[in-house]
């Protein structure tokens, strides 16, 4: 049951401020661009309070600074969450976004557990729909980058209690990238699989997008870039389960036991990122229905023996930053485990690849992708 929230806001309430032209940022070069580093000329925001009804008149404004109470709740117990989204500039010219009412529904579901109000989906998509077309001409025109939407609601009373926050402050902000891993998409990925590690355990939050579960993991990358490797695979328990790669969900293409080919990827049990590639990525096969899918647990001892057994066929990360990217070394326990994703002519991750990237950029017509 929703907790009640009072009033919600509504795209017909949105008032919109304009950037003079003196504020308007030059747009940058579409070869060129690194992950979050620059934004555009506007944002959204949106207030909430308790005492006041609920949620206040939503704005797009010129992109500002925050000015917020140094006891606020967010910069004390981290009560924050966001989203990860994508604006397409289609081969049509048209903008698209990637099935936003799923990230909207996520967004609440962090919300929820963060004691912070929610919101109508609707009404956000519709505003955030407006806020990338005011700013349409960041969005790039090019199929090899897009335009990064980052809802974010923080948690802004201004008081130390550890309890639900009655302030605070959805706003979403936009960032033009280009392919996450840039300049090094030729290969596939190397990765630190450290059982000493963990991201998310049961009864936690990793199954939502809290700020606070990224923190943790700032370490252990630096640690992986320093020995060498571009990721880490994050393991879970005593019998080391494979959980996700780096922000990423992560699948494996194997022949398994039985002989058959059989797509795996972690199931929803509370330490996975419910992820909308991963959840579209497992629709597109179940669909085609060329081989075996599973949402299962696997264990690095049952993937260690499956590519001894020259069993397994594929490894990839899937997620938004870089829809699907292939693996091709795992480190684990002093040993290099190779995987021969980038062997196959006839890939399950560049046929998933390609399709998602059809769909996001308009080369066909489909339900996922929302006209803004
Ligand atoms: N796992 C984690 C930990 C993530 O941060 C992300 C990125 N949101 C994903 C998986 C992939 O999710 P999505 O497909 O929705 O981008």
């Amino acid at each position: 049951h929703e907790p009640d929230v009072g009033e919600q806001f509504t795209y017909s309430q949105l008032r919109v401020r304009l950037a003079g032209p003196h504020q308007l940022q030059p747009k940058p070069d579409a070869d060129d661009l690194q992950f979050g580093k620059l934004f555009t000329d506007h944002m959204f925001k949106a207030a909430y309070h308790k005492r006041l009804g609920g949620w206040q008149t939503p704005e797009i404004c010129p992109m500002e600074n925050l000015v917020i109470h140094p006891a606020a709740k967010v910069l004390h117990y981290a009560v924050e969450l966001f989203e990860g989204m994508k604006a397409f500039r289609g081969v049509d010219g048209k903008i698209r976004l990637f099935r936003p009412e799923l990230n909207m529904a996520r967004m609440n579901a962090s919300a929820q557990r963060s004691g912070l109000p929610s919101f109508e989906p609707e009404e956000f998509i519709k505003c955030i729909s407006r806020l990338v077309s005011i700013d349409q001409e960041w969005v790039p025109h090019t199929e090899s980058a897009s335009l990064y939407i980052r809802p974010t609601l923080i948690g802004i009373e201004p008081t130390l209690g550890v309890a639900s926050s009655d302030s605070a402050l959805l706003y979403a902000i936009l960032s033009p990238v280009g392919g996450y891993f840039a300049g090094k998409q030729t290969g596939g990925v190397s990765l630190l699989a450290d059982p000493r590690f963990t991201r998310s355990w049961p009864g936690g939050v990793g199954d939502k997008k809290m700020g606070s579960n990224y923190a943790g993991t700032i370490h252990v990358q630096k640690e992986a870039t320093k020995q060498g490797f571009q990721q880490v695979l994050w393991l879970y328990g005593d019998d080391h389960q494979v959980t996700e790669v780096g922000t990423m969900n992560v699948f494996v293409f194997m022949i398994n036991e039985h002989g058959e080919r059989e797509l795996i990827t972690p199931p929803l049990n509370g330490l996975i990122l419910p992820g909308i590639v991963r959840h579209s990525i497992l629709g597109l096969a179940r669909q085609e229905n060329q081989f075996k899918v599973t949402e299962r647990k696997i264990t690095m001892h049952e993937l260690k023996k499956a590519i001894y057994e020259n069993r397994v066929l594929e490894m990839f990360g899937a997620g938004t930053a870089c829809v699907v990217s292939p693996i091709e070394r795992i480190f684990y326990m002093g040993e290099n485990l190779l995987i021969p994703t980038m062997e196959n002519s006839d890939s399950v991750w560049i046929q998933m690849r390609n399709t998602l990237l059809d769909i996001q950029y308009g080369r066909v017509k489909h339900p996922w992708a929302i006209e803004i």
